[in-house]
């Protein structure tokens, strides 16, 4: 597996995943000239893409998509309520948008959705498995049992880790700002993300802290804050800090022996 953060930040989120051969977009919340550059500098056209994930309405996850569908005219999948929402935000053919429920197939690998608490129509975070397993939980208020469960056995993990707390309290955020960020349907502190981390029993291979806030985080103060929770535990995990402009690549080891 190929994980590629192109971006990912309170300022536009897009993933690209590669699994078994097919290539998944998770978000288009940057432009779609970012994103066709940031995939071209792995070798990777967005016509070779076989769907886009959507997790909510918001403009960090979807700013790129109208232009995106109107080059590449790639299938968009997200929950109903996701999509009706979308459609007062992006101009994007009716043909193109795929309401998803439960789990569905998509080019043999099997792609779940599962409910997060943000405060966005039918915010989701998406699992997308075959050979491996990758797990993307970004816009969490808190974690849920149901997150918390759908977090297990990822060899790659993007869990959200927004802000810290003094930061946020200190920074120039307006008040309803801040108390909607630290609200339940809001953002997850990187403390939290790193207790959701050390009660997963079935561990992550790789982990990526993700959708930092600019404001009210800083990637070397996430990474700390991560490691020392997570070293009091006696837990030690691989972990990095995606960032809002330069991509993060990752990769598994697993080799995919085809016969020929
Ligand atoms: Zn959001
Ligand atoms: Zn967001």
């Amino acid at each position: 597996m190929q994980v590629v953060v192109l971006a990912s930040g309170s300022k536009g989120n897009a993933v690209m995943v590669e699994m078994d051969e097919v290539k998944i977009l998770i978000d288009a919340g940057i432009s779609a000239t970012r994103i066709r550059k940031g995939l071209a500098s792995f070798g990777i056209e967005p016509e070779e893409l076989s769907g886009i994930l959507i997790t909510h309405e918001h403009r960090d996850h979807i700013a790129g998509l109208t232009t995106l569908s109107k080059w590449y005219h790639l299938p968009i999948f997200a929950r109903r309520g996701t999509l009706a929402a979308l459609s007062c935000a992006v101009t994007v053919p009716r043909e193109l948008l795929h309401p998803v429920a439960g789990d569905f197939v998509l080019e043999g690998l099997k792609v779940e959705s599962f409910a997060t608490s943000h405060d966005a129509a039918e915010s989701v975070g998406w699992r997308i498995g075959g050979s491996e397993q990758f797990v993307l939980a970004t816009d969490l208020g808190f974690v849920t049992s149901n997150v918390q469960q759908a977090l297990e056995g990822a060899d790659i993990l993007v869990l959200e880790a927004n802000y810290d707390p003094d930061m946020l309290q200190d920074g120039s955020y307006p008040w309803p700002l801040k108390r909607r960020i630290m609200s339940n349907r809001g953002h997850l502190a990187n403390a939290d993300a790193a207790w959701a981390l050390a009660r997963l029993k079935d561990r992550p291979g790789q982990v990526v802290l993700a959708h930092l806030s600019e404001e009210n985080n800083r990637p070397e103060m996430v990474e700390e804050t991560v490691r020392k929770i997570l070293h009091r535990q006696g837990i030690d995990l691989p972990l990095s800090v995606a960032r809002q402009t330069e991509p993060l690549v990752l990769s598994t080891e697993n080799v995919m022996y085809q016969c020929s």
